[in-house]
């Protein structure tokens, strides 16, 4: 992903607007990879972001949102949404980002409130966003897919979608090494 790269000595001091396209496969190899999510990406994102630069250090914000799409994990219904994901991240080159700089409380030589923005070193004259955006995207999705908050799922013994029909099942919960002689007594019943 070659658009996803700043090169540092290209950006000017002020706000440099720059954009990329962040391609449907790159997007579900993020949302694949181990540990997956339960979401796959539905289609491409753009990203639109400011670049702005202080000495070596550069600060990066960017914007997109991702179209994702999975199965709602109460009732199985195909779910799509929209996560807007926002990316704030300051770029130090490596040889002077100090660990502890975060804890030193010594603002007067920090250029942007470190204890708000996550920093990260770069090598050489170039930064790769795509470690942190690959972070922020996971960081956005959120846990389940869910069709609705208030979903009631599928009836564990019948298997009816509970949103659009009461089927009548007994759904207490049963002690599985009872289930199976309470099924029994059941079918004497009838
Ligand atoms: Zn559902
Ligand atoms: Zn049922």
């Amino acid at each position: 992903m070659d658009d996803l790269i700043l090169s540092v000595d290209a950006l000017e001091e002020a706000d440099q607007p720059f954009e990329a396209d962040l391609s449907r496969e790159f997007l579900d190899e993020v949302l694949r990879a181990e540990p997956a999510t339960e979401f796959h990406a539905a289609g491409a994102a753009h990203l639109r972001g400011r670049a702005t630069k202080m000495g070596r250090e550069v600060l990066a914000r960017a914007k997109f949102t991702v179209p994702l799409q999975g199965h709602c994990k109460r009732c199985l219904k195909g779910v799509q949404l929209d996560e807007p994901v926002e990316l704030v991240r300051a770029y130090v080159p490596a040889a002077e980002l100090v660990p502890q700089r975060k804890r030193a409380g010594d603002v007067s030589e920090a250029s942007f409130e470190p204890e708000l923005v996550d920093e990260e070193g770069y090598q050489g004259k170039e930064i790769d966003l795509s470690p942190a955006l690959r972070e922020q995207i996971l960081l956005s999705v959120p846990p389940s897919p869910l069709c609705d908050e208030q979903c009631k799922g599928l009836c564990p013994r019948c298997g009816k979608d509970l949103n659009e029909v009461e089927c009548g099942c007994d759904r207490t919960v049963v002690d599985p090494r009872w289930a199976a002689l309470k099924g029994i007594q059941l079918k004497k019943e009838k």
